[in-house]
């Protein structure tokens, strides 16, 4: 199937209106307006455009959809937020390092050889360029290198859900100045 979905947000002004905004909107774009009648999904009230974008996105057998979501007001970030974002993306560049150094390569080690733990290849570190066996493809890194690195994902993973419910507490708080609206999907085909 063609993919020629558009998203339209509206106000909360009724089905009427928003059928009526719909069909000009068509009228506008191509030789006639709504064909389909527009599956009103009133429930439940979404909670972000993005999540109304995604439910939608899975009806895409339905020619003319609708979702309602809250709209917040835009408001400044907490301190706790803003914090937490910033330790976030530098837990990000720590495991970008320490994915992009090259442990045995032959600049920094003395050895010159390498043995691979998993398929026993015998690799001289002057032609090691990446952390993987050229051979097997296995990990060449000690153990104590691999756990550092998954401790490091492991602190991203909880740095990420930190700010995901510090997100979601902000929002809660916002939640009465929050506007509900609709979110369109249409086939302009
Ligand atoms: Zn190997």
């Amino acid at each position: 199937m063609e993919n020629n979905k558009e998203f339209r947000t509206f106000p909360d002004i009724g089905k009427d209106a928003i059928t009526e905004e719909v069909n000009d909107y068509l009228c506008s774009i191509r030789s006639e307006g709504l064909t389909e009648e527009i599956e009103w999904n009133e429930d439940p009230v979404l909670d972000s455009e993005e999540e109304a974008v995604n439910t939608l996105m899975e009806k895409e057998d339905v020619p003319v959809a609708a979702v309602r979501f809250y709209d917040y007001p835009e408001t400044e970030k907490s301190d706790r937020q803003l914090d937490l974002e910033y330790m976030y993306e530098k837990q990000k560049r720590a495991i970008a390092k320490t994915n992009e150094t090259v442990h045995y390569s032959g600049d920094n080690m003395k050895i010159s050889k390498h043995t691979c733990k998993n398929c026993g290849s015998s690799i001289a570190t002057a032609y090691i360029k990446s952390n993987f066996c050229p051979v097997c493809g296995a990990d060449l890194r000690p153990d104590s290198v691999i756990e550092k690195q998954e401790k490091q994902v492991k602190r991203l993973e909880e740095l990420e859900k930190k700010l995901h419910d510090e997100i979601a507490k902000q929002r809660e708080k916002n939640k009465d100045s929050a506007v509900v609206k609709w979110l369109v999907m249409l086939d302009t085909e």
